[in-house]
């Protein structure tokens, strides 16, 4: 993980703005393509009625120049799901299954791939977040102990367990989101990027849930309730993405187990 981001500022905020985009991260890779990432007036961007614009064809992400804060957090967060469903081959017609699993893997990969993006990412929801979250804090290893699991989230709104679950509940899955009580159950063995994938698939099948979202939806369904709910979780949930956040840093650190 780069150490090189500078501490938080209390600079004003068009100042802030500046130094916002001097710290932009220049690429995201996923999958199998290399986007750089670019401010633009809204005049030079592919499609002049969106804030944002995943342009494979230029290899870049394209981001209004008017964006900041929690705004900007969410049009990225967004460019970063459509990025990795598009490099999936997630499209119209493809089931809720499809989609949560196209997330989570994009998510992970997004995190492992792109160290210098996804500090950026967390800094500035530290910075634009009302809380004291220290998710930059997190996602460069400086905690004195792995944060741990939740045991209750809200997305949306409303209360989700999360439970970890031994080898006979499990079955055949990793993890299972049950609608009736809503609650998320984890295998208790699982450790490492799996551990992260396996997560964060089944808060988003909650999320799905909670968005009431059917098992054949419309493309712009799913993609606007995974940003709007993550980003709610981001928001509402500090313990649970401090815990999400350093799962995805430090695979090689990662268990459920206790201890
Ligand atoms: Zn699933």
């Amino acid at each position: 993980m780069s150490t090189s981001i500078a501490p938080c500022s209390v600079a004003p905020l068009s100042r802030r703005g500046a130094a916002w985009r001097a710290r932009l991260p220049s690429q995201v890779v996923l999958g199998p393509y290399r986007l750089r990432v670019e401010i633009l007036e809204r005049s030079h961007m592919r499609d002049r009625r969106k804030r944002a614009c995943v342009n494979v064809e230029a290899e870049r992400i394209e981001l209004r120049d008017d964006l900041r804060g929690m705004q900007l957090a969410e049009v990225f967060l967004e460019c970063i799901v459509r990025l990795s469903h598009f490099s999936k081959g997630c499209q119209q017609g493809c089931v809720e299954e499809a989609y949560t699993h196209s997330f989570a893997t994009g998510m992970v990969e997004f995190a492992q791939r792109n160290p210098d993006a996804w500090v950026w990412f967390n800094l500035l929801l530290t910075e634009h977040l009302v809380s004291d979250v220290r998710y930059d804090k997190v996602v460069l290893g400086v905690v004195s102990r792995p944060p741990p699991m939740p045991k209750r989230i809200l997305v949306a709104g409303h209360p989700v367990t999360i439970r970890s679950i031994g080898q006979s509940e499990c079955g055949n899955a990793f993890g299972w989101y049950h609608s009736s009580n809503r609650e998320a159950q984890l295998y208790s063995g699982l450790t490492g990027s799996n551990l992260a994938v396996v997560a964060l698939h089944e808060l988003t099948h909650a999320i799905h849930h909670m968005y009431d979202l059917k098992t054949r939806d419309r493309h712009l369904a799913f993609k606007r309730a995974q940003v709007k709910g993550w980003l709610g979780i981001m928001t509402d949930n500090p313990s649970a993405w401090r815990w999400l956040a350093w799962v995805m840093s430090f695979p090689s650190k990662a268990s459920l187990a206790p201890g």
